[in-house]
């Protein structure tokens, strides 16, 4: 506790700050404009407006926000199908809160359990197991969505359905991988960024390795990072000292949690349940290489195969800009609907919903800012 609360220390802090701010001066004259990091995390999207370090840095810098946010990067074609699976009168759809609320074509699954249908928020996707298990005469299907961070839990919980050969559990798989659509990102002939944030908590799974193709590749600084104040100002002035030297890495600043190899035991059984393929991306199309699936020899427990959902019909509601917000090209401010028509009361994407969208982020936080 002791390591942890110096991570927090105000005093640290403002030194730090204000070395950031010398260094990020240099930058940016280097540059000719201010430096641009984007963060692909919504727990940091969400530290970085709470702890109002954008305010901090604003003039100095800019934070961008980036696909990561699971909820928010949920292609709205998996959200149609996901109210579809609402609908089968048999079916119990279980789900992470953050789902309820995300717009679909015509309804939410919150609105959809209100006409009536079986929704249920768990904490878990183990407590999707149990539910199947005190509820044999219920079909119950967990809705998988989250990163590398999430699915070694969600094969977890499928391990223990498989065992039990429960007949009446099974998984609609919108798990994603965040390097590929790195990739997607950094190919963006208009992507204006010079660094990364990169999320500590899907790099504790996947380890450094991964992502060094940003340095290696496209010749930009990345640092994995944690979610206190200092760690992200500790990144941001690692960032800044890595453009002035010219020499771009991919380094570990969040070495108290992400080891370089991040954790075999998670990725061995999220690969013995899942395997990589192409999947939808909000606001990106589809990325190669960048959703998980159920194994074959797990066909029987995959949702979509289970219930022969047809293929969605939807439209992204009118005026929606979530998928230019995901891809770094504008910031919520610069949506016409932010804090008019789209509220976290009255939202019209998913950035406004999720807990880690940075819309919602951006309106609890600094919506008073100027
Ligand atoms: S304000 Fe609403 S519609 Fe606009 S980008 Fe944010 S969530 Fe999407």
């Amino acid at each position: 506790m002791k390591r942890l609360n110096r991570w927090r220390e105000a005093d640290i802090n403002r030194k730090l700050l204000a070395r950031v701010i010398v260094l990020s001066r240099a930058v940016a004259e280097r540059l000719g404009r201010v430096p641009v990091f984007m963060e692909v995390c919504g727990t940091h999207t969400v530290a970085i407006s709470r702890t109002g370090l954008r305010n901090l840095l604003s003039g100095h810098m800019e934070l961008r926000s980036g696909p990561g946010c699971p909820v928010c990067v949920t292609d709205a074609g998996d959200i149609e199908q996901m109210i579809m699976l609402a609908r089968v009168p048999e079916v119990t759809v279980t789900t992470f809160g953050d789902m309820m609320r995300v717009p679909g074509h015509a309804a939410s699954l919150e609105e959809e359990r209100a006409r009536g249908a079986q929704v249920q928020v768990v904490y878990s996707p183990a407590d999707a197991v149990e539910l199947a298990e005190a509820q044999p005469d219920r079909q119950v299907v967990f809705l998988g969505v989250g990163f590398e961070t999430t699915a070694p839990t969600v094969a977890v919980a499928l391990s223990r359905a498989v065992e039990k050969k429960l007949p009446n559990f099974s998984i609609y798989s919108a798990h994603k991988i965040v390097p590929p659509v790195m990739r997607v990102l950094l190919q963006d002939p208009d992507l204006a960024v010079d660094g990364f944030i990169l999320p500590g908590h899907v790099c504790a799974v996947t380890g450094r390795a991964p992502f060094d193709f940003i340095a290696g590749e496209f010749g930009l600084p990345a640092v994995i990072t944690g979610f206190e104040p200092l760690d992200i100002l500790s990144s941001v002035y690692r960032l800044l000292e890595q453009i002035l030297s010219g020499e771009p890495l991919v380094t570990n600043g969040y070495t108290r949690v992400v080891r370089e190899t991040g954790n075999r035991e998670a990725r061995a059984v999220m690969n013995r349940y899942f395997k990589p393929v192409d999947a939808s991306w909000r606001g990106f199309g589809t990325v190669p290489g960048s959703g998980l699936q159920l194994r074959d020899r797990f066909r029987d427990y995959d949702a979509a195969c289970r219930f022969h959902l047809p293929a969605p019909v939807y439209t992204v509601r009118a005026g929606c800009r979530c998928g230019d917000l995901l891809r770094g090209k504008i910031t919520p401010r610069q949506c016409p609907l932010f804090a008019a028509a789209c509220t976290p009361a009255r939202p019209v994407g998913p950035c406004m919903v999720s807990s880690e969208g940075a819309c919602a982020a951006y309106y609890q936080y600094e919506r008073n800012n100027s």
